[in-house]
């Protein structure tokens, strides 16, 4: 009797850890330090005239395995990098389907798009005093594909450790995001009436150890850019630091920042470490906070959706006038190397663009919408999406591929940077048509639909 009831007890115990697991999600995280060497040019700014001279803090990548009760697995990843160009995604997305089955829509890679990471692949390269420095171009070469292997295993590892989970969502809010489209930076701490549209809110997802409750993961949005700081030191900026503090508040957990569509949006006042640590720890605190408020538990379900929608653009810039731009000594040095940049295209036959194959990543984890955009997107979207689809979706820009800003109509046809005359840089030879709202804002909705 006493024989037949301890296999009993065994058989419950073995259904809780393992026949129970299929009930409940499984989650892995990994994490690889990306630290570049000194040496290598920092990106985001065309006016820095000498490379790295050392780090603040460690440049991370990390990745958060999630599967669903069926098995269905998908991977976010975050990095301290400006943003993955398409042909480093295709990359590492091959690689990681060859090693572990998952599709590109399983995969999501985001960016923090910090001001204070290596310039990777050809991202905005036209735009660096640099363009055509080939021993600058080889290190930047060998860090890419270092970096590539390192978000690869970093991927793999991450699935390899894969635990009965539980996942949480929950919403914070910090105010420390400035539309920098409606507001004049110099006057900043006089301004007493912030004006232009915004989005405070903080999404977060935390992974939380299915036996004692300690967290082991959150992931948590924020849309402003990462341009606290401009210097010749490697930092995360201020999401590097949020993600400093929460693992200090949290020992057990990793924290991984994800970008949200701030591409109109600066951290303000900024330009200074100490501010780059208070938003830091304003963002840490909002998460902290919303953990211990408002968590809200999601069952284990998950579904992945990935497209490309073909964005069209203007007319092309004529040869004449990118000569035009290049001869023209009142504007901006990188203005006229990435004229030159198109010309020497042109030369060697290459077509400029007309369209762009624009990626859209639409999941839904238990519920809780996760959208994941390409480019620089301005804020209109986030909020845009949040009315349509879910209040609480987790609206992500900076993902998958960096190829340009993606004004909203109402940004296009206000033009200034975000608008129109940042597209040079990014080797876009015109502004994008009206109609790349809709169709980016169709084509979410679209497949939202179908996995809701
Ligand atoms: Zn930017």
């Amino acid at each position: 009797m006493r024989k037949v009831f301890c296999l009993v007890f065994l058989f419950v115990l073995w259904g809780l850890f393992n026949g129970s697991a299929d009930e409940v999600w499984k989650a892995g995280v990994a994490v690889c330090d990306i630290t570049p060497p000194t040496g290598l040019w920092l990106a985001g700014y065309a006016m820095r005239d000498h490379p790295a001279e050392g780090a603040i803090h460690p440049l991370w990548v990390k990745a958060l395995a999630l599967q669903d009760a069926q098995g269905k697995t998908a991977v976010i990843v975050s990095s301290d990098i400006l943003g993955f160009t398409a042909e480093m995604s295709q990359r590492i997305k091959q690689q990681v389907k060859e090693k572990t089955g998952l599709d590109t829509g399983d995969i999501l890679l985001n960016s923090s798009h910090t001001h204070s990471g290596p310039i990777v692949g050809d991202s905005l390269i036209a735009m660096y005093i640099i363009s055509e420095d080939t021993e600058h171009l080889d290190k930047i070469q060998r860090y890419t594909e270092e970096l590539e292997r390192k978000v690869v295993d970093t991927i793999v590892n991450a699935m390899e450790h894969l635990e009965p989970a539980k996942l949480f969502m929950g919403r914070g809010v910090v105010r420390f995001a400035v539309n920098r489209r409606n507001n004049k930076e110099a006057e900043i701490e006089t301004t007493y009436d912030y004006k232009g549209p915004v989005d405070h809110s903080v999404p977060i997802l935390v992974v939380k150890n299915v036996i004692d409750d300690t967290i082991r993961s959150m992931v948590f949005g924020y849309a402003c850019h990462s341009t606290v700081l401009s210097g010749y030191q490697w930092c995360g900026d201020y999401p590097g630091f949020a993600q400093i503090y929460l693992e200090q508040t949290y020992p057990t957990a990793k924290a991984l920042f994800v970008a949200g569509c701030g591409a109109d949006i600066n951290p303000l006042p900024r330009r200074t470490i100490a501010l780059a640590q208070q938003y830091g720890k304003e963002l840490a605190a909002a998460v902290t906070r919303a953990i211990e408020d408002n968590l809200q538990e999601l069952p284990p379900s998950l579904k992945t959706s990935y497209e490309t929608v073909t964005l069209p653009l203007e007319t092309p810039l004529t040869k004449e006038e990118l000569q035009q731009i290049s001869d023209d000594t009142k504007k901006a040095e990188y203005i006229r190397r990435s004229a030159r940049y198109l010309l020497k295209k042109l030369e060697r036959g290459i077509p400029l663009r007309t369209s762009y194959p624009y990626p859209i990543q639409v999941w839904n984890m238990g519920g809780f919408p996760v959208i994941a955009l390409g480019g620089e997107v301005v804020v209109d979207y986030a909020i845009a999406v949040k009315q349509r689809i879910e209040p609480n979706a987790m609206v992500l820009g900076y993902s998958n591929d960096l190829m340009s800003y993606i004004p909203s109509v109402r940004v296009i046809r206000e033009g200034g940077y975000e608008g129109d005359t940042s597209q040079l840089e990014y080797e876009m030879p015109a502004k994008w048509k009206e109609e790349i709202e809709e169709l980016i804002l169709n084509a979410i909705a679209q497949m939202w639909a179908k996995i809701k």
